[in-house]
This record gives structure tokens, sequence and C-alpha cells, in this order.
């Protein structure tokens, strides 16, 4: 895709993220012959109804991929400690290799003192400190799955993006500062807006990569989109229209596919990725304690006994 052409291409993340979980499928086969059946664990507090449909999304994924999944449903007035509790179990449990906790959680509950109470190596959603120092720094280790889903379709939309001005419209931990970080390392040129920034729009329109995570109903319209830009959609909005309800993005599909050279639509752009990029870490969690387990047997074995 070039970045000068007039008219929008459509980025569809329904058949890119069956190419990533074509890839997924292979590297289960792959373990479950060497014994080592990948497992994800999700765990669910309360009642909201959107956060159940997800959750019963991934579980359906993970299913018919032979990922083994394990659901685990707390009350809404669930304690922290049974969370706590719960969060531990799944840590010791070595047939679960990936944990997601789904959020957001109760007010009750401290979402940061429970995402960093899952172990690294199991946190599949790469909300942990060590995984989010270690992203920013350039470890290899497990990136949160919206911001690599919009990375994957970016790939596969401009092929080598380095030199480019991406702009980011939002910076949340969970989509805008991942996506910032990943997109440096991919050589692009960054620059995060949010509430607080002056000149937003104006900044936008300088952008060839555009992406808008603001959790605001078709707030980007065509004045912030340079012509021939690619736009990545993230937003998720549920909105009522004449007592129907729909979903859409954080993007006027509309009004920015006549000036975009491609862009992402809600639904089946980013959505369909997130999922796709969770078996894919659960995948690789499952690939890295199963090396470690092995690496660890071999040496054991290599060590010779005190007479
Ligand atoms: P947050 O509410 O955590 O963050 C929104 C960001 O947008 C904040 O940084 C905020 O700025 C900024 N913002 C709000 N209003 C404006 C404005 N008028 N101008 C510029 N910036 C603004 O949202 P998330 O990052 O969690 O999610 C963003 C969207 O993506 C939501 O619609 C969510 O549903 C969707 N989403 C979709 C996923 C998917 O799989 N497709 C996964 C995750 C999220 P400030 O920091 O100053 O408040």
């Amino acid at each position: 895709m070039s970045f000068d052409q007039p008219r929008a291409a459509i980025i569809n993340g329904k058949t890119i993220s069956n190419r990533v979980l074509e890839e997924v499928l292979v590297d289960v086969s792959r373990l479950a012959i060497d014994g080592a059946l990948p497992g994800l664990a999700v765990v669910l507090v309360g009642h909201d109804p959107a956060s159940h449909v997800y959750v019963r999304n991934k579980v359906k994924t993970a299913t018919d991929l032979g990922i083994r999944s394990f659901e685990h449903k707390l009350s809404a007035n669930a304690s922290q400690e049974m969370l706590l509790g719960c969060i531990k179990e799944l840590n010791e449990n070595p047939r679960v290799n990936g944990i997601l906790v789904q959020l957001p959680l109760p007010k009750h509950i401290d979402e940061s003192l429970i995402i960093n109470a899952i172990a690294p190596e199991k946190d599949v959603d790469g909300f942990h400190r060590q995984n989010v120092g270690g992203l920013v720094l350039g470890e290899q280790v497990m990136a949160p799955c919206t911001p690599k889903g919009c990375m994957r379709l970016l790939e596969e939309t401009c092929g080598d993006i380095a030199g480019k001005h991406a702009v980011i419209i939002g910076r949340s931990n969970i989509v805008g500062k991942p996506m910032a970080t990943l997109l440096l390392q991919a050589h692009c040129s960054v620059t995060l807006l949010h509430s607080r920034s002056v000149g937003a729009q104006e900044i936008c329109r300088q952008a060839d990569i555009v992406i808008a995570a603001v959790g605001r109903p078709e707030m980007i319209n065509s004045s912030w989109i340079k012509p021939g830009a690619v736009v990545i959609d993230v937003g998720i909005n549920r909105i009522e229209k004449d007592g129907n309800y729909r979903l859409v993005g954080d993007v006027d599909f509309e009004s920015v596919s006549q000036v975009a050279s491609a862009i992402s639509p809600v639904p089946g752009g980013v959505g369909p990725m997130t999922i796709a990029y969770l078996m894919r870490n659960t995948v690789m969690a499952a690939q890295q304690q199963h090396k470690a387990l092995k690496s660890k047997s071999v040496f054991s074995e290599t060590l010779i006994p005190f007479k």
C-alpha cells in the first residue's frame, strides 16, 4: 500500500487475524506432540455484559485452536483476597501457561495489584510492570495484544514503515503507550496525543499513520487526516440510533475513507487481531515455559551426585 493513493482500501482484520490463527495452530500442534498442550486461564469478576462477550469469544477461539481453557467466574462482590487466591493457584498450576484477568474490575479491587500478582511469564496481556518495562527496553517480553495486532495490520498493509510519522490519539497503558513503543521500535517518528494536547487536529493532519484509541465515537473525521494516510481504528463504541444499537469506532469511517489510502473498519478491524494475538501470546508463553522446564530437567540429569 502506498502512502499517496487517493482512495481508501479496507484493512480486513478478519482475514489477517485468520492468518495469525493459522500460524498459532501450527505451534499448538507442535507443542501437543511434545506433550505440552498450551493452557489459558480467563478470570472474570462481575456481570459486565461486554466483558462476558469478550471472555466468551476468547474461550471459544482458544478451544477451536485446541488450547486448553480454564474459566474462573467470580461474583461482583468477590473480595480482593479471593481474586488474589485464584491468581496464586493459577500461577502455581503447570497446566496453565497464560492468565488473563478481564478488565475492568469492580471498583473495590485494586487493578494494578491484581495485574502485578500474575506471574510475569504467564501475563499474556502484557500488563505486568516487568513486561511493560521490558517492552520499553526492547527486550523479548510479552507485549499487549491490541498494539501487536495493530502492528501486524500495518505490516501487512504498508510493509516497511521506517521513517513514517505515526500519530496515536490516546495514551492509555493498554493501547496508546505500548503502541508508541512498538512504532518506535519499527523506526517511526511517533507523536502521542491526548485530552490535554494543543492543536491535536493539526498535528494529526501531518501523520502518515494514524492510530485512533480515544474511546469517543467517530471523533476523528476527514479534517484530521492527511490525504493518503493509513488509519487504524482501535475504538469500540456502542451507540444508539433510533432505538437500534450498533458498534462504531473512534473514526468517522464514511468521511475518513474518502481521504485515507487504507482504513481498518469497526467491527472487523482491530477487534479480531486482539484475540488472535492473545492466542499468539499464550502459545509463546507455553513455548517458553516448556523450554525452561526441559532445560531444567536436562540440567538436573547432568548433575553428578555426591558420594
Ligand atoms: P482510555 O479511556 O483508557 O484512554 C483514552 C485516551 O484518549 C486517553 O489517553 C485520553 O486522554 C484520550 N482522549 C480522550 N478524549 C480525547 C480528546 N478529545 N482528544 C484527544 N485525546 C483524547 O481508553 P483505551 O485506550 O482503553 O481504549 C480506547 C478505545 O479503544 C476504546 O474505544 C476501547 O473500547 C477501545 N479498545 C479496543 C480494543 C480492541 O481490541 N479493538 C482493545 C482495547 C481498547 P487523557 O489521558 O488525557 O485522559
